[in-house]
Order: C-alpha cells, then sequence, then structure tokens
C-alpha cells in the first residue's frame, strides 16, 4: 500500500484559475491540473494507492464550505481529505467537533496563510480540542517559499505543542522544517513527532535525510510530495534511492500513514 500524505486538490470550478495564479507565484511547474480526478489518476499511474488531500482555510468564513467538500471526497475509498479551521474563528472549536462528526480524519494548519505562531496562547484551545477529539494536526513546518521574510512554524515551536498537549497526533511537514534542516535534526528527530517527507527532494541531500530518517521513530516518518508543488512518484524514488531496510520503507511508503489514519 502506498499513500501520499500531503497533497493539494481543488474544486473543479476553482483548480483552472488557482493553479496557474499559484504555479505562477511559486515559479514550480505544476504535476496535475490540481482536480480531484486529475490529481488521482496520476497518482495511480505512479503506483499511489491513495492520498491524503490538505485544505487551508485562509480566512474564518471558508471553513465551512471546505470541510463540507472534505467529507463529500472521504466517499473515496484510500482518499483522506483533511478540514480546516481558522484561528481568528470564534467558532473553531465548535468546527474541530462538526469536523471530527462529519469522519474527516485531521485538520491541516498553514502558520504563515493563516498568521499565527505555533506556541500562541489563542491557539492552546484549538489544540486541546484536536487532542481530546483524537483528530490528526498537521503543520505547514519551516519557511514558506511564498512567505521569504518570515518564519513563523521553526521546528524547535513544536516542541512547545508536544510538551503541551502529548497525547496529539501530531505531524510536522516538510520533515519538520522546510529550509531549516538542521534545526529539525537538533529538535524534532527521535522526538515524539510525526514527519512528513515533502519538498525534500532536490531541496535535501539524501545521504543527510537517510542519516536523520534513520535515528527517528520508524512508526512517525509518512511519504509525502505536496502534490502539484512536488511530484509523487520522485518523493517515492527519493525514498527508494536511500537503501534502507525493507520494513522501515514499507512503513515510510503506507503503512504509517494506514495506522495513523485508521489504525
Ligand atoms: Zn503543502
Amino acid at each position: 500500500m502506498i499513500i501520499d500524505f500531503h497533497t493539494h486538490i481543488f474544486p473543479d470550478k476553482l483548480a483552472g484559475k488557482v493553479i496557474p495564479m499559484l504555479a505562477e507565484r511559486s515559479g514550480i511547474t505544476p504535476n496535475s491540473d490540481g482536480t480531484f480526478s486529475d490529481t488521482c489518476a496520476k497518482l495511480a499511474e505512479w503506483g499511489f494507492d491513495g492520498a491524503v488531500f490538505l485544505n487551508i482555510a485562509t480566512a474564518p468564513r471558508q471553513q465551512n464550505t471546505i470541510n463540507n467538500t472534505a467529507a463529500e471526497i472521504n466517499n473515496n475509498k484510500n482518499y483522506f481529505a483533511f478540514g480546516s479551521v481558522h484561528p481568528d474563528a470564534e467558532d473553531a472549536v465548535q468546527e474541530l467537533r462538526r469536523i471530527k462528526s462529519m469522519g474527516i480524519k485531521g485538520v491541516k494548519m498553514h502558520p504563515e496563510y493563516q498568521e499565527f505562531y505555533l506556541d500562541e496562547k489563542r491557539m492552546l484551545p484549538i489544540y486541546e480540542a484536536a487532542q481530546d477529539l483524537g483528530l490528526i494536526m498537521i503543520f505547514h513546518a519551516g519557511c514558506d517559499r511564498g512567505y521569504p521574510d518570515i518564519c513563523h512554524a521553526a521546528p524547535d515551536k513544536f516542541l512547545y505543542i508536544m510538551k503541551n498537549f502529548p497525547r496529539l497526533k501530531l505531524v510536522a511537514a516538510h520533515f519538520g522544517g522546510w529550509s531549516a534542516w538542521d534545526m529539525s535534526d537538533y529538535f524534532l528527530i527521535g522526538k515524539d513527532i510525526y514527519l512528513d517527507t515533502s519538498m525534500t527532494v532536490g531541496y535535501m541531500d539524501r545521504e543527510r535525510m537517510k542519516k536523520m530518517l534513520l535515528r527517528h521513530d520508524p512508526d512517525k516518518i509518512l511519504l509525502a510530495s505536496d502534490c502539484p508543488w512536488g511530484n509523487p512518484a520522485e518523493a517515492l524514488d527519493h525514498i527508494y534511492r536511500m537503501d534502507l531496510p525493507d520494513d522501515l520503507t514499507e512503513k515510510i511508503i503506507g503503512k504509517n500513514a494506514l495506522t495513523l489514519l485508521c489504525g
């Protein structure tokens, strides 16, 4: 079973506008047209059995629609659309309960797009609710190409969440901190946190990443591409080329994801 834990899709009527705009802004050629059907077809071609689709509410008013759409996508076997809450939404905690009741497995938080620091007091009720509800919380981690001058999600900030919410199913995307690999290595490797491997191909030396992988909890590493911004086939090949022990490879490419999502 091969699962990509970090991908993005958009509603069909938006994808045609949003993808070219984001592509131009980031300078990245997208690997899908951003629709559900094209993304699933490409993933199947690349040998994937399923994926997690991550959504981000960039304003409080978007929560409802995003989460309703995610619930619909989840009728497709092995495809898991996550929900989203906005830190400024007065009903964020209530919305987390609704997310849970709709069978959605988790939420994506983006400290740059949603303008919050991981260790802000106003975030505590949101973390607490997610922990109590057993929802997975995945965060963009490290720098973001679109925001070169600021970093709301430095790897060390995750320690604050881990210390205060030890039962929270916490995932740091981009291997703990995009382009902040030294900090990720120092603060997060070997700790009780899931790391996804998105946006490491071409950005992180394979040998270095292998050394870090081998020092982390084998049950807490998740194959991910950030499709359409990363290529899932390349993300998978990146792991295969590390020549890791077979059981570890199996865990990284799908077993850990399935256990976290369905276990
Ligand atoms: Zn992403």
